[in-house]
Parts: structure tokens; C-alpha cells; sequence
């Protein structure tokens, strides 16, 4: 439904963004993260035909994506912005007549949504009486209330406290059974985990890491190894492999391997006894691997 096809952008002598390609269908949630400056927002940009690419394209149902079909848009841009004089109510209808729906439409779903979202303030406040996190509650709902086929939310998730994202993951599955097709950014690994069908990684505006959340983890090996087992911290680290090993705060042991294989000895010589309560073999977590990608020198 949506496919980029090779973007690149440059700023004078720096590439923000390095040959990106990606399709998102109808239906499915995408999810992009990188670094401060990786390139996720010049992306968006370019998805919304706000920059132009030096290079690539943007197809939206097989056609070039212009601006003329931004009724079919919802974007939230990082740089939030509501008219602060101006009523959360007149505020979401003159957004919506923005996208071409009439006040009618609109006005009879505010209520709605504003429970929805769990808006504090009535429909008569003006936004500036709002808390931050209550005003991008309200910046959502501008982007979402038009029932947008096209989703664009740039770190819908900051500032907003853990009950609050929770809705907002409501509010983006709703969109998403309503066969939207949604891309967002986040800095927190957990949203991503919840939400995303599939993800790219970028570093230096290179896609560096895609594919369902599964996948890339699986790529990584299973190199976590979870253990309640006789063996003490310094015996592990004898075996062939093992990289650390440490006692967490619940008293279960976490050793690092080099590889997947090199869980077989342990395992043997965890269970040489009989039963044990805790094996449990596993790729690293996203944000380990978010941590070790973006740490990694660029080539
Ligand atoms: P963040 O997580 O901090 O929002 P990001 O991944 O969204 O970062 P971008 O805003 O896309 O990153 O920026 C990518 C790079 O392009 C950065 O080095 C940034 O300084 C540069 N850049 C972005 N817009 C411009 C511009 N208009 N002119 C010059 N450089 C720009």
C-alpha cells in the first residue's frame, strides 16, 4: 500500500538518509527507530512530500505520493503544535475541515473520542489551560479523528505517562483493525514490542536492521541464557563461550554466550542431577540489541 522505494537525502555534505526501502500494507504497523539524527524524521518528511528525496520514490496505492492526497493523512509531526488560544473543540474540528471533513461530521464524535483518550479539561478549555501530556492527547485526536488510511506519528509516545501510552496503543490498534497503515517512531523498545508488525533500524540514515520483531531477534542467536541451576557464576564462566555471568535480583543467573551452541554443556551440567527451574534460552531483547547496533562504529 505504501512502499519507499531507494529515499535518499542530503543536507549540504551530510546524508540524513542512505538508500531506504521499505513497504508497509494495509492493516500493519511498521515501526522506526534509530538514534537521535538517524534519519526517522527527514524520512517521515519525505513520505509526506514535505522534502523533497535527492533520490527514490514514494508509492502510495501503486501512485506517486503528493501532498494533494494528504486528506488521507494523519501525521503527527515531532514538533508539536495546537493553537493555544483556541478551544480543544474548535481546535479538533478546525483540523478536521483541514482534511476536508465537515464540522458535522465531526462535531457529534468529539465526545468520543476526548473519553477515549481520557482528556482532562472539557471540550470548552481552551488548550493552553491543558497539561503537556493532555495537549498531545488532543494533538492525537487531530491527527486520528478523520480516520486517516495513512498513519504517520513521529514519538507519539513521549511525554505521556504509562497509563496514557497504553491508550495510545489502543488508539493506534483501532486504527490499525480500521486498516490503516501506520508508521511510527519511539525511543521505547517496549512500544515498539507491542505494537509493531514489523521494523527498521536506522544508523547513520542507513537501514541497518528489518523485518518482523521476531526475526531480527532470532538473527541475534540465542545468546541470553536464563538459569537456576547448582552452578555458581565462576563455574560458568569456564565453559567455552560464555562471555558474563551474573546473578540478577531475583536470584536467577544471566550468562551471556557467543553463540547459541554454547548453551548444550551448560544445559548437561545444569541438570546432571536431575531437575532444575529455570533454563530458558533467548535472543537479546530489543532494546540490547538497539543498544549494541547503535553503538557500533559506522563503516
Ligand atoms: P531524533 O530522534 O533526534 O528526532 P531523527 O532520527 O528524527 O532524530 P532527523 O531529524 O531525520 O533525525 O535528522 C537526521 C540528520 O539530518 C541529523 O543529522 C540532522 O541534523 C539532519 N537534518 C535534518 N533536517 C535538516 C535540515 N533541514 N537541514 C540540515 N540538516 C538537517
Amino acid at each position: 500500500m505504501l512502499e519507499a522505494r531507494n529515499l535518499r537525502k542530503t543536507f549540504g555534505d551530510m546524508t540524513a538518509v542512505d538508500n531506504i526501502s521499505f513497504k508497509i500494507e494495509k492493516g500493519e504497523i511498521m515501526g522506526l527507530i534509530g538514534q537521535n539524527g538517524a534519519g526517522k524524521t527527514t524520512t517521515f518528511r519525505m513520505i509526506l512530500d514535505l522534502l523533497t528525496p535527492d533520490k527514490g520514490e514514494v508509492l502510495w496505492k501503486g501512485e506517486a505520493f503528493t501532498n494533494r492526497l494528504f486528506n488521507q493523512v494523519g501525521y503527527l509531526p515531532e514538533e508539536r503544535g495546537l493553537y493555544p488560544k483556541v478551544s480543544i473543540e474548535d481546535q479538533i474540528l478546525y483540523f478536521a475541515q483541514l482534511r476536508g471533513k465537515s464540522k458535522k461530521e465531526i462535531k457529534p464524535l468529539i465526545d468520543n473520542w476526548l473519553e477515549k483518550f481520557d482528556v482532562k479539561g472539557k471540550k470548552g478549555d481552551k488548550v493552553k489551560t491543558l497539561s503537556k501530556g493532555n495537549q498531545q492527547k488532543v494533538q492525537l485526536i487531530t491527527t486520528l479523528i478523520h480516520q486517516p488510511e495513512l498513519i504517520i506519528l513521529d514519538e507519539p509516545f513521549s511525554g505521556l505517562d504509562p497509563v496514557n501510552a497504553d491508550l495510545l496503543e489502543e488508539g493506534i490498534k483501532e486504527a490499525q483493525r480500521n486498516g490503516a497503515s501506520i508508521i511510527f517512531s519511539s525511543h521505547n523498545m517496549n512500544n515498539v514490542e507491542e505494537l509493531c508488525d514489523s521494523l527498521i533500524m536506522l544508523r547513520n540514515g542507513q537501514q541497518i536492521l528489518e523485518g518482523s520483531i521476531k526475526e531480527i531477534r532470532e538473527q541475534f542467536g540465542r545468546t541470553k541464557l536464563f538459569l537456576e541451576s547448582p552452578l555458581s557464576t565462576e563455574a560458568l564462566l569456564q565453559f567455552p563461550g560464555v562471555q558474563q555471568a551474573r546473578v540478577n535480583k531475583d536470584g536467577v543467573t544471566e550468562v551471556t554466550l557467543s553463540q547459541t551452541e554454547d548453551g548444550k554443556a551448560i544445559f548437561e551440567a545444569a541438570t546432571k542431577d536431575g531437575y532444575i527451574p529455570t533454563f530458558s534460552q533467548q535472543p537479546p531483547t530489543l532494546e540490547e540489541i538497539f543498544k549494541r547496533m547503535a553503538g557500533e562504529k559506522h563503516e
